[in-house]
């Protein structure tokens, strides 16, 4: 009989089990993983580099149904914000994840407030959890699909065959499937009587019917975008956008995508507003074509903007080949305004394919301060599972370790 067993060894899980043998060295944990290795998804974090944290975690970069502040304790890492004190930490006095990070070797780097392994790779990160696990005799199943869990009175069986006094599930969410997030712990909540959030795909690209989006196909700058529903504008982003195909994308773009499924399921109408040129207000714009009276509009245009842009946004005025000294004062009003709002229809997200992370997930309400289950005694949730999702920027790896820390505060005490 194990003390714990972790379902799941991506980044929750693993710090999960890192934590609990800190804290208390002699349970006895397995941790099962479906995957041939473990972080399979933490690989391909932050393009590889691993955004792990950021220095302004504060519970306002975290969407939930439930109220989450009470966590917010946990995820306020302003103690580590000397990160000269880059050390491996012998003593843990201070209760964050980054301290866990160092003690097990994992040192720090900062990024104009993002947090990433000082090696640069999110494998270092992999490889110090699988070294740390494996030097404190942590027993790791790999290639094991847990496909079945029950309780009795006071233990667990996973798959008929495995019996824990408690059981932590970190499967993750439905984002990236192919990594192992296939959705599992939301199946074996619901048998638990746990209600699931509504999943939608966060933090990944919006996909419109703009007509001219091919010709604009790899052109990316920085801008400010809005998003408009039902011609409301619900949230504004500064940063750099980026076209795709058919689609909107870039962090800002990933910022904004949250709820956008959700909105067009119940039918409403989604738009993107961009901002191409947030510096200039009408008049200093108004100057500026003026000073180029013989130019094509698209030419003059193509000073300010990207060349590719300058061109669709003429195309899509009528104006494409006009010379600035034959448009009439309208023509040249309704080519500013474009300029401070170029507008995309949105019809779609990106799938769970693509998006980096799950929105919804098992109501937090039913779990108590310390991620236990209120409607099953032992049984734990962390991570991506739990309704909770934060932007870009190192927050959802902040939460699965953040939430791992918790869990482990309390089944420690055993
Ligand atoms: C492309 C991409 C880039 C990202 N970049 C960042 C970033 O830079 N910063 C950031 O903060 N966040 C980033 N994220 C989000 C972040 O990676 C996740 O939120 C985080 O990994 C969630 O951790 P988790 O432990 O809950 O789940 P996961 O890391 O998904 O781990 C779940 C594990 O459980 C295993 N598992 C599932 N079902 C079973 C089962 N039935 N039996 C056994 N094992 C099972 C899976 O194989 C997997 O290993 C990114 C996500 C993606 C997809």
């Amino acid at each position: 009989m194990y003390d714990v067993a972790i379902i799941g060894a991506g980044a929750s899980g693993m710090m999960c089990a890192s934590i609990l043998k800190i804290k208390n060295p002699k349970l006895k944990i397995l941790l099962l993983e479906k995957n041939d290795k473990m972080g399979k998804k933490l690989l391909i974090t932050g393009n590889g580099r691993c955004n792990l944290g950021n220095l302004n975690t504060n519970i306002s970069n975290y969407n939930s149904t439930s109220n989450i502040s009470r966590f917010e304790k946990y995820l306020d890492i302003k103690k580590i914000k000397d990160t000269k004190n880059n050390k491996i930490s012998p003593v843990l006095d201070n209760e964050n994840y980054i301290e866990y990070l160092k003690h097990i070797g994992i040192l720090i780097k900062e990024d104009n407030g993002l947090l990433y392994p000082y090696s640069n790779q999110a494998i270092s990160v992999c490889k110090s959890f699988e070294r740390y696990l494996k030097n404190l005799n942590v027993n790791i199943k790999y290639n094991f699909n847990v496909t079945k869990l029950t309780k009795e009175k006071n233990s667990f069986t996973i798959n008929d065959c495995i019996k824990a006094k408690k059981v932590v599930i970190a499967t993750g969410g439905m984002s990236y499937p192919k990594t192992g997030s296939t959705g599992f712990g939301y199946e074996i909540l619901k048998k638990f009587g746990h209600k699931i959030e509504n999943l939608y795909p966060s933090l990944t690209y919006l996909k419109t019917d703009y007509k001219y989006i091919k010709e604009i196909d790899g052109v990316r700058f920085d801008c400010i975008i809005s998003l408009n529903v039902n011609d409301v504008i619900t949230e504004t982003q500064k940063g750099q956008v980026q076209f795709t195909k058919d689609f909107v994308s870039g962090i800002c773009t990933f910022n904004l995508s949250r709820n956008v499924k959700k909105y067009l399921q119940e039918g409403k109408k989604v738009k993107v507003i961009v901002n191409l040129v947030p510096n200039y207000n009408k008049s200093e714009i108004e100057k500026y074509i003026s000073e180029f009276k013989n130019y094509k509009i698209e030419d003059t245009l193509s000073g300010i903007i990207n060349n590719k842009l300058a061109s669709t946004i003429s195309k899509q005025l009528k104006l494409y080949g006009k010379l600035v000294k034959q448009m009439t004062k309208k023509e040249i009003e309704n080519v500013i305004y474009t300029l401070h709002n170029l507008t995309f229809n949105i019809i779609d997200t990106g799938d769970f394919n693509t998006a980096q992370v799950t929105s919804g997930g098992a109501n937090l309400d039913e779990f108590t301060d310390y991620l236990e289950s209120k409607k099953c005694k032992g049984l734990y949730v962390i991570g991506e599972t739990l309704d909770i999702d934060g932007k870009c920027g190192g927050y959802n790896l902040a939460w699965a370790f953040t939430s791992a820390l918790i869990v482990s505060n309390d089944i420690s005490k055993t």
